[in-house]
């Protein structure tokens, strides 16, 4: 999860007056243009060549298949806010294990996290706003190793998967590009 505080995007060289009216999605549109122009068809399978599957933080700050050395069609990646192992993580973990044949996960989470900011009071903030409390839980948490242990105990306690001895769990360092690793063990 993005930290709060961002500094803006540098001007992209070259783009002209014209570009400034284009919301962020029609840049998204444009570029892809341009993509699927280069493209050639991969003619790959949808099983991760790896056998693979990388739960991770949605922080912009990590380039997942750069800093793995992973290649298109190498992995499963699953993110979401903290690479929180939720019920939902679980049920694409099954389907990347039952349907599409990954054998290992890998788990990671980064310091700097904006999960580490929020406690649960952010849903009992927005309920006093909205009128309705989420159903899900913040996640939030404050000891990243901890976090990446539960994290590692969830996956390998779930009875809906059918691989479970390769697990592992890391923390990312944003300012060094490195992974930690940590022990399933406190
Ligand atoms: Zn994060």
């Amino acid at each position: 999860m993005a930290m709060p505080i961002s500094t803006p995007h540098p001007q992209t060289p070259g783009s002209g007056p014209a570009d400034t009216d284009l919301t962020v999605t029609d840049r998204l549109v444009q570029a892809n243009a341009k993509y699927a122009d280069a493209f050639k068809d991969p003619g790959m399978d949808a099983r991760p060549v790896l056998k693979v599957a990388v739960v991770a933080c949605m922080d912009a700050r990590i380039d997942l298949h750069a800093a793995l050395g992973l290649e298109l069609g190498d992995c499963h990646t699953i993110r979401n806010a903290g690479g929180v192992v939720t019920d939902d993580i679980i049920r694409s973990l099954t389907i990347s294990q039952r349907a599409l044949g990954t054998r290992s996960v890998v788990l990671i989470h980064h310091t700097g996290c904006g999960l580490l900011d929020l406690t649960e009071d952010f849903r009992h903030e927005i309920e006093a706003e909205v009128g309705q409390r989420p159903a899900w839980a913040v996640e939030a948490f404050k000891d990243l190793d901890q976090d990446v242990r539960q994290s590692m105990q969830r996956v390998r306690t779930s009875p809906f998967l059918p691989h479970r001895d390769d697990v592992r769990g890391f923390v990312f360092d944003v300012t060094t590009g490195l992974l930690r690793e940590i022990d399933p063990r406190p």
